[in-house]
């Protein structure tokens, strides 16, 4: 038993050692990342259900590492919370994200302008900045305010001071829209409703999930667009995979949708195609 226990002290001590040693490699490449612009936007369609349009996009940053390619958000967003670089990074994202929201949006018929979303998070929120940094991404890009939804979760709200409802406030007062992610994971949803000047709730993908097979997850989910509703707030399902899932949201009035069943966030190049087909004639 002793030399059994030994083994396990031989096997556990490097690999904290090694891990230690990664975060501090990952963080030296964030670093560098941030310097060499290493991220990239992904679009992803939120569509209109009751006519299948697009309405708008959000926007989903990822990190192209020159070694390790791709980078999902979930992978570096944490680390980049914790040494603050968050916030270069999301103002790119913001600013990025709006330039080229208003770039399509010159293309587009101008009766169908798009809205774009940008996931913030809680660092960024904590900074005095914010409202300032928001409102020079929208003038630099010429976006008009209404055009642009700001996405926090419910988390970032629960946790909140009151510097962060009178940020996000003085946010409104430019006609930004805010909209909260993940609908349906915290714990005080309906408290910080009325206290926050929410305009959009998007249904996590959780209760999408099983809607169309689990009959109880459909009266939740239907609940939660009525919520909606006589709150006079939009609803956005998120994770919609199949036809099944739509046509129930529809049913249910749910104003719109999001999921891999209409498109995967898509690259600059793809959305471009996608919004802009070229016709082949
Ligand atoms: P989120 O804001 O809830 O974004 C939706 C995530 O679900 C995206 O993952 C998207 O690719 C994925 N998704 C969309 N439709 C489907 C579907 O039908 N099925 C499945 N299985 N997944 C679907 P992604 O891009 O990996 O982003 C993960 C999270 O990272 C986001 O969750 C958001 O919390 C965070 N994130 C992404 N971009 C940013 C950013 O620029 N700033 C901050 N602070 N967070 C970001
Ligand atoms: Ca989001
Ligand atoms: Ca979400
Ligand atoms: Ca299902």
């Amino acid at each position: 038993a002793k030399k059994k226990g030994k083994d396990q002290y031989a096997f556990f001590e490097p690999s904290m050692r090694e891990s230690f040693q990664r975060h501090l490699e990952m963080e030296a490449d964030l670093r560098r990342a941030v310097l060499r612009h290493e991220f990239e936007l992904r679009f992803q369609p939120i569509v209109r259900l009751a006519t299948n349009e697009i309405s708008g996009l959000e926007a989903l940053v990822r990190w192209q590492h020159p070694e390790r390619g791709m980078i999902p958000p979930l992978d570096f967003i944490p680390l980049a919370e914790e040494t603050g670089m968050i916030v270069p990074i999301g103002e790119w994202v913001l600013r990025e994200a709006c330039r080229q929201a208003a770039r399509w949006n010159r293309q587009r018929d101008p009766d169908k302008p798009l809205t774009v979303s940008v996931n913030l998070s809680a660092v960024q929120l904590d900074r005095p900045d914010l409202p300032d940094v928001v409102d020079r991404a929208l003038a630099d890009s010429g976006l008009p305010a209404h055009r642009l939804v700001i996405e926090l979760t419910e988390s970032l709200l629960v946790d909140h001071r009151q510097e962060t409802l009178e940020r996000l406030n003085t946010i409104k007062a430019l006609g930004v829209r805010l909209a909260i992610d993940d609908f349906g994971t915290g714990y005080s949803s309906l408290a910080y409703l009325r206290r926050f000047p929410v305009d959009i709730i998007k249904i996590d993908k959780s209760f999408v999930d099983d809607v169309g097979d689990v009959p109880a997850a459909a009266a939740l989910t239907l609940g939660i667009i009525q919520l909606g509703q006589a709150l006079q707030l939009s609803t956005v399902a998120e994770g919609i995979e199949d036809a099944g899932q739509l046509s129930e949201l529809a049913d249910g009035n749910c104003e719109l949708g999001q999921g891999y069943y209409f498109a995967e966030p898509l690259t600059t190049e793809a959305m471009q195609d996608l919004l802009f087909p070229i016709d082949p004639h």
